[in-house]
């Protein structure tokens, strides 16, 4: 495995990788890897000949300045890890790298990218397309995995990849949990071991209401998951929206559309840590 701190170099073993007829796969991360994203790289690594996973905190997508400061990193135990699921290259440039100069292109790709995660942090899908975009250019991959943790980001790259006309494959890969049902994410490091406890409320909440959808109104279901969180203390919805799954528009009944999503994002303890998860009804 190659560690590849400048995308000349990293041009070099891709072109030949290329000119041998080998495909590509590419996983983007933000890096502080868990089983999550080792579960798209597994699938990465036994879909293609060559796999690269990116390992950058993008400072374009944060809205938070705090946020982008308390972001978790340790790219010496990424590597390990990666190392071990037979990664071929591992991309981890330094901001100038990327970013030689300010990136001023502007994406917008409504309605999907305006709802939710577009509303609440503003300009966040914006840097999103900024480096995906990026890295799709400099890696050229036949296929890129993303997780459904994250899933409006998908909805928004698969609208950036027909805008761009990019040869690439969106590949999105199912949500890893804790075995209590918590959504693996790089932010849990940051929770102290009660606020630990207390999110697993998200996922077990989301769980319930999948059943209690059956027999209840898509309005009542809202309202409970909404309910029980904030009357936790410590925990503080910032939305909760159950939307079509396409085209991530609030829906009003059941059956407005063919697949039916719950996405929420909830701020935990007192820092806050900001959690996000979602659920599919239908
Ligand atoms: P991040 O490093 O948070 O930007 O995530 C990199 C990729 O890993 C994104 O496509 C995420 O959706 C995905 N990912 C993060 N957490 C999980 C999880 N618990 N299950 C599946 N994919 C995940």
């Amino acid at each position: 495995m190659e560690i590849v701190k400048s995308i000349e170099v990293l041009d070099q073993y891709l072109s030949e990788a290329r000119s041998q007829g080998k495909h590509i796969g590419l996983v983007p991360t933000m890096g502080a890897l868990h089983a999550g994203h080792a579960s798209l790289v597994k699938r990465s690594v036994s879909e293609n000949d060559v796999t690269v996973v990116s390992d950058f905190v993008n400072p374009t997508q944060f809205n938070d300045k705090r946020d982008l400061q308390t972001y978790p990193r340790d790219l010496e135990a990424d590597c390990s890890l990666l190392k071990s699921l037979g990664v071929d290259y591992v991309f981890a440039p330094s901001v100038e790298e990327m970013y030689p100069e300010p990136d001023d292109r502007q994406f917008s790709y409504p309605p999907v990218d305006t709802v939710m995660e577009g509303k609440y942090r503003p300009g966040h899908f914006n840097g999103v397309c900024q480096i995906v975009s990026k890295l799709f250019y400099i890696v050229n991959p036949d296929r890129a995995y993303f997780g459904e943790k994250d899933y409006q980001q998908i909805a928004v790259i698969k609208q950036m990849v027909k805008d761009l006309n990019l040869p690439v494959e969106i590949r999105p890969c199912p949500i890893v949990r804790e075995e209590d049902g918590l959504a693996l994410s790089s932010r849990n490091a940051l929770l102290t071991p009660e606020e630990r406890n207390l999110a697993v409320n998200i996922s077990r909440t989301l769980f319930i209401s999948k059943q209690y959808a059956k027999s209840h109104s898509l309005k009542e279901t809202h309202d409970l998951v909404v309910n029980v969180l904030n009357s936790l203390e410590g925990l503080e919805v910032q939305y909760y929206e159950i939307v079509d799954g396409e085209t991530l528009q609030p829906v009003e009944d059941w059956h407005d559309a063919a697949s039916v999503v719950g996405c929420i994002t909830v701020f935990c303890g007192s820092r806050p840590v900001r959690l996000i998860d979602n659920v599919h009804y239908i």
